[in-house]
Parts: structure tokens; C-alpha cells; sequence
């Protein structure tokens, strides 16, 4: 079955936090850690034991699991949008869970975006407007951390559901799988062949000229600098309620945007093998036919290559335990990923502001002991917890280290 991808909407109750001690941003670092450093995190409940609490037993939620993925079995981490605010990109669904930003955005599906050329040219109009701004922006801080989890040799991949590209950008070594593609290509609809899009943006310029002029004015008063429409309002940028650029003079139904230009060189075929021509006006802009560009990114609507598909479940089934961070699952493309996680005995864990999708399946038949080694429930700013994390693992490893095997829990254990 075609995987497809499909906006998830309904109101998601508030999480609930695990264990107990992570509601405050430091009990929300020390369970991350132990859930990213789970051999010291086991260790660390043992000594709690053994020094006299009157706690239970401590018990693994799937003690057949503890060897395999000794040194072997690395976290995988699911991003989503909520990695991305810090870098000054809105978050699709608010720290609430709730669409805060526009109430009545609705974004284009891949079947509009195919049918219709008047759908197209809305999109590139409002694309064209839009992309100095991602193109500005860059990874920040939680990005930078993953890197180093990945260093570290906690992490061992990464599966995203932003189309940003920060995550190749901040750590090109760790290997990240984009589940919906990336925004800084296109993808012909005819031949697959991709393109930048930084020099599709200045092409859009070139075939716009009234358009490029109001981007050039937006840059230069700074409206675009932010992503909240009052403040765009009140620095020059014309909306209409729903978000909407409103130009009187240069309406969607003009924009104007090229066309393949491998199919115009090189017209497919058509299965009874006659030629598909892409069909483009004096200036080079697409007039009919082949030659459709569309952003490399998985529209909604639109089903998931079955090789990324494939590779995203590939990297679930290698994982040693599974690591949300900034997504509330609302795409059950990324969902089904950690159900499945969870139907493979993985420890699962999630850093989200807000509440997730489904979540409480997530977490059934934790032991109340768990101190974040068996799962971990957070709902705290990645940017902000990610690189105290990386700091206490990096200190446990230099303790590690520098006390060698056998000392080494009990004197790491102290510093936390
Ligand atoms: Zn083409």
C-alpha cells in the first residue's frame, strides 16, 4: 500500500510527563540522558538501589532487548518541525498543539499542484516570497547537538520529517533520512530530473519583474524577517486575513515559471511512444505539456517514494531505541513509524512541546522505576535541553575514561 501523506488535525490532549521528575527542565535533561546513555542509566538505577532506597526491582521494559543493542543498536531520532523554530521557521502546529499561526492555512495537495496550472502559479507566487527566508536561515543549536550525539556514538541516524535540509547542513556525517524530501531541489514531473532551487528563485525574478520588485521592497523594510502577519503588517507587508499576499497589480494568475528544460531539449515519450513536448511562451515560462517542475518534497496528499519509505522502516528495524524531538506526529507517515518501533520492543522516547499523537500507546507497561533509561516523556525546548544533554554525556565519557571500567559508574554517577 502507497504511503501517503495526510495532515492529522484533531486537537491533541496534553502529555503526560515520564517519568515524573522530567516536568523541570533539569529532570527532563537527566532522563534524556539516561535514555541516550542507557548502559550508565541502568547503572545509575542499580547504585540507587543498592544504596538503600526502598524502591522495586528495576526492571528493563524489554529485558530481552538489554544485550542487542549494546555498542551495536544506536538511537535512531524522528524529527519534526519543532527542531526547526529556533532557526526561525514557524512551527506547523504551535507549542500547544493547536494551528496558532494561521487558522485557516490549508496547504496545496499534490493533486491540485498537478491538475491545475492557476493552483502552480499561487504556489510559486507565494514559494517566490517565501524562500529568502529559508534560504537565510540556518541549523540551530539542536541541529549542532544531534551532530554530536552522532559523534558520540549515541545516535546513529536520523529520520526527519523537515524539508529544511538543516539536519544534512549541521551534521553531513550522521545520515539523516528526509521522509518528505527537501525543499532546496526541484523535481521534474516528467523525467525526475532535480534542480537547485536556489537558481530556479532567480529564474521566477527574471519571469516576474513586478513580483521581484515587491520581494526586493519586503527585503529592504525587513517585513519578512518574521513569520507573525501583525508584525509583517505593521513593516509594509499587504495581507489579506488568511495570510494571502494581496499586490493589486500583480496578481497570482500572472506569475509566470520555466519548465524542464531537459524535457524541452529532449521530449519524453509517451507509453505508445509519441512525443510528450513541454510547450513554453516567448520569455521560456511553461505554457502546456510536459516539463511540470514541482519542489522535491513530499506534497500532502502525495504518496512517499517506496525507497524512502523502505529506508525509514530499514532504520527502525537497526535502532536500539527511537528518539522523537519537535513532532507531534500529526503525518502518519512519521506515526506509524513509532508504532512500529513500539510493536518491535524499542524503548521509545519523546522531547515535544504539546501533546502527540496517540502517545499514551506509546508508553504503556512502563515501570514506575524508569528514570528515563526505559522511556522518557518531555515536553521541553530542543534547543535548549539537547546540548546540556550533550554535556553531561560528554562528561560521563571523559570520566569514563579517565577511571577506567571499573569505577566508572560510581564516580560518574556522583556528577549528576
Ligand atoms: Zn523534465
Amino acid at each position: 500500500m502507497p504511503l501517503m501523506r495526510i495532515p492529522y488535525t484533531a486537537p491533541l490532549p496534553p502529555p503526560t510527563i515520564i517519568p515524573p521528575s522530567a516536568r523541570t527542565t533539569s529532570g527532563a535533561v537527566s532522563a534524556l540522558t539516561d535514555f541516550l546513555d542507557h548502559e550508565f542509566g541502568q547503572r545509575r538505577a542499580a547504585l540507587t538501589r543498592s544504596a538503600g532506597h526502598s524502591q522495586p526491582q528495576y526492571q528493563s521494559q524489554s529485558p530481552s532487548r538489554q544485550n542487542d543493542d549494546d555498542g551495536v543498536k544506536k538511537t535512531l531520532l524522528l524529527t519534526g518541525a519543532g527542531i526547526s523554530v529556533a532557526s526561525g521557521l514557524a512551527d506547523y502546529r504551535g507549542v500547544n498543539g493547536t494551528y496558532t499561526l494561521n487558522k485557516t492555512y490549508r496547504p496545496i495537495y499534490y493533486h491540485e499542484f498537478v491538475k491545475s496550472h492557476e493552483a502552480r502559479k499561487r504556489y510559486w507566487a507565494r514559494s517566490f516570497l517565501g524562500w529568502t527566508n529559508l534560504e537565510r536561515a540556518r541549523p540551530n543549536r539542536a541541529h549542532e547537538a544531534v551532530g554530536r550525539l552522532g559523534e558520540l556514538g549515541r545516535v546513529g541516524r536520523v529520520v526527519t520529517q523537515n524539508v529544511d535540509s538543516f539536519h544534512p547542513i549541521a551534521h553531513p556525517s550522521l545520515p539523516t533520512i528526509e521522509l518528505h524530501g527537501y525543499l532546496r531541489s526541484l523535481v521534474c514531473l516528467s523525467c525526475r530530473t532535480e534542480y537547485p532551487r536556489s537558481t530556479f528563485q532567480q529564474q521566477l525574478a527574471q519571469l516576474n519583474p513586478a513580483w521581484s520588485d515587491f520581494l526586493q521592497e519586503m527585503l529592504r523594510t525587513g517585513a519578512l524577517d518574521t513569520e507573525n502577519p501583525d508584525e509583517r503588517r505593521r513593516k509594509g507587508y499587504r495581507t489579506n486575513p488568511d495570510g494571502d499576499v494581496d499586490i493589486p497589480d500583480a496578481p497570482y494568475s500572472t506569475f509566470r515559471y520555466p519548465a524542464c528544460p531537459t524535457c524541452l531539449a529532449s521530449p519524453p515519450l509517451a507509453p505508445d511512444g509519441t512525443k510528450l513536448d513541454a510547450e513554453i511562451d516567448d520569455d521560456g515560462a511553461w505554457r502546456r505539456g510536459s516539463g511540470i517542475l514541482k519542489p522535491a518534497v513530499i506534497m500532502f496528499g502525495e504518496s512517499i517514494s517506496a525507497a524512502v519509505k523502505t529506508a525509514a522502516e530499514e532504520a527502525v528495524d537497526e535502532a536500539g531505541r527511537v528518539l522523537v524531538i519537535g513532532s507531534s506526529l500529526a503525518t502518519y507517515s512519521a506515526w506509524r513509524l513509532v508504532k512500529r518501533a513500539k510493536e518491535r520492543g524499542l524503548p521509545i522516547g519523546i522531547l515535544n512541546m504539546g501533546g502527540v499523537r496517540g502517545e499514551e500507546g506509546f508508553f504503556e507497561g512502563v515501570a514506575p522505576e524508569n528514570t528515563g533509561v526505559a522511556a522518557v516523556r518531555c515536553s521541553e525546548v530542543a534547543e535548549k535541553v539537547l546540548p546540556v544533554v550533550v554535556g553531561a554525556i560528554e562528561e560521563l565519557e571523559g570520566l569514563k575514561r579517565g577511571s577506567g571500567s571499573g569505577g566508572g559508574g560510581v564516580a560518574a554517577s556522583g556528577t549528576l
